[in-house]
């Protein structure tokens, strides 16, 4: 009765954006939950523990909790706590306050390949709209304090600074789907529930904190989480979280192309790709949403070669994370462009470009086309043009291009992708046999498949003229 009265008072004061109920606390015992400690890994359950040492709140949050729930080992451990980001960095050794907006700790273990990040961020306050600072474009390096009592917003509604620290249960209400916004304690060994997240996780239902329809105004991106996770999940997805949704997607034309790559990409990292596109396919969007993905989900834009490879390119995907395997964005993304690439690439140079500049601007306006302006888009764009300039390398099997070639460090990418062009049947399986035979043989098997490459060709010229080899090879014969 009396906390009704105190959340109708609050309610009414409309001092908090009320597009999210605070809820209330719950705490679940071990024997209700089930969660086994064999799947927590024991540097985040270290960094838990050190920071209630020192006498604040901390648990594990999000993403983490809701896998440990289903039985799932989880990809990483996001640590939330109501020490502030200089607090927590004085607890460790290695640990360094990254982000401006929204400022976290990174807290590292380890070292090269086996290091591992523990992310550790401040419970955040509930966005007070009215209370925020709003600037227009021009005062945006001004207001460049990093953390103060209020909000900065800017004209469109963007939250500019979100260092604002409050209670748990404002942080909770601040997640999105229920499932996503639990807190586990391994020291109680409780799970802290405010929006019946444990409910919805037993009964696997994907369903929006608060009016979902207002959720999806303040952050779009909560639409392309809604298809990921029920992809990933396989959860049904709660009917009115669903029900804003067709009419909303249109949202998603505002989203700097940067944050809609990240979590687009997120979507084909799942480990469930191929159930993602399915998803995707099903909402029948306007084309333009998702440029990368057109080619695939746009019916003007489709093509069965490229289908057929993008097809395999992401089963191979699948594959990879459900093996624990790191899957490059690079390299599936060099499988999702390929086509059209070597379209571009075979036209400017049937009129007279030179192979490698030809590249260098086919590469170009696909990534304008498809892909936007993101961070990283050089490195990127580096690491996919090793990939292609190595497939008509590949055609050429005498001589030391093939011993000079295996050594180059982006090989093995190289090969993985001709091995899913012969899959796909654009390039010959012997051609893919060789190269594997080649890479892992000594010296003197090394010059007998050379040998036998130059028999078998002596014996073609013979036999008949040379006749042009797969497709993409054709293209790029000059390099
Ligand atoms: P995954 O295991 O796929 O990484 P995740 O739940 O950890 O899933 P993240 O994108 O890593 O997803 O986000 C971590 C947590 O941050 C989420 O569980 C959620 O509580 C919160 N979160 C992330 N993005 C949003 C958003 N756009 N709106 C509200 N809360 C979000
Ligand atoms: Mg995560």
């Amino acid at each position: 009765m009396i906390k009704k009265l105190i959340g109708r008072l609050l309610g009414k004061a409309g001092v908090k954006t009320r597009a999210a109920p605070l809820g209330k606390r719950v705490e679940i015992g071990a024997e209700q939950h089930g969660i086994d400690h064999k799947l927590i890994d024991e540097r985040a359950v270290r960094v838990v523990s050190t920071l209630q040492q020192a006498g604040h709140e901390a648990y594990i949050v999000g993403g983490a909790v809701r896998d440990l729930l289903l039985g799932l080992p989880p990809k990483d451990f996001d640590v939330a706590t109501n020490a502030t980001p200089e607090q927590v960095k004085a607890l460790f050794r290695r640990a360094f306050i990254i982000g401006r907006r929204f400022r976290i700790v990174h807290v590292i273990f380890g070292r090269g390949r086996d290091h591992e990040v523990i992310e550790v961020s401040t419970f955040r306050a509930l966005l007070d709209a009215s209370a925020a600072d709003h600037v227009s474009g021009n005062e945006k390096s001004a207001k460049h304090e990093l953390t103060g009592k209020s909000h900065v917003i800017d004209a469109e509604g963007r939250v500019l600074r979100d260092n604002v620290w409050g209670p748990q249960i404002e942080d909770a209400a601040r997640r999105d789907f229920t499932v996503n916004a639990l807190y586990y304690d391994p020291t109680r060994q409780i799970v802290v529930d405010y929006h019946n997240g444990w409910r919805d996780a037993t009964r696997r239902v994907l369903r929006m904190i608060g009016d979902p329809a207002a959720r999806y105004r303040e952050d779009p991106v909560r639409i392309v989480r809604v298809w990921r996770f029920a992809a990933k999940l396989g959860f049904a997805v709660d009917a009115k979280t669903q029900a804003p949704i067709r009419e909303l997607a249109g949202l998603l034309a505002n989203v700097p192309a940067s944050r809609m790559f990240d979590e687009m990409f997120k979507l084909l990292q799942t480990g469930h790709a191929q159930k993602s596109l399915d998803v995707l396919r099903a909402q029948a969007l306007p084309p333009g949403l998702f440029p990368l993905l057109d080619v695939v989900l746009d019916p003007a834009q489709r093509d069965a070669a490229r289908e057929r490879f993008i097809g395999l390119a992401l089963a191979d995907t699948d594959r990879r994370v459900a093996e624990g395997l790191a899957v490059a964005p690079s390299f599936l993304l060099a499988c999702l462009l390929w086509h059209e690439v070597v379209q571009r690439w075979r036209a400017l140079q049937a009129r007279g470009e030179a192979p490698f500049p030809a590249l260098q601007q086919a590469v170009d306006a696909v990534f304008d086309a498809r892909i936007g302006d993101i961070s990283g888009r050089g490195k990127l764009a580096a690491d996919m043009r090793e990939i292609w300039q190595m497939q008509p390398r590949f055609e050429r099997r005498s001589g030391n291009t093939p011993r000079a070639l295996v050594e180059q460090p982006r090989y093995r990418a190289g090969y993985d992708f001709l091995r899913l062009r012969a899959d796909a049947g654009e390039a010959s399986a012997e051609l893919a046999e060789w190269w594997e035979d080649f890479a892992l043989g000594d010296d003197d098997e090394r010059v007998a498949l050379l040998q036998a490459v130059r028999e078998r060709d002596k014996v073609r010229r013979v036999a008949k003229p040379p006749a042009a080899s797969g497709a993409a090879a054709g293209v790029h014969r000059a390099t």
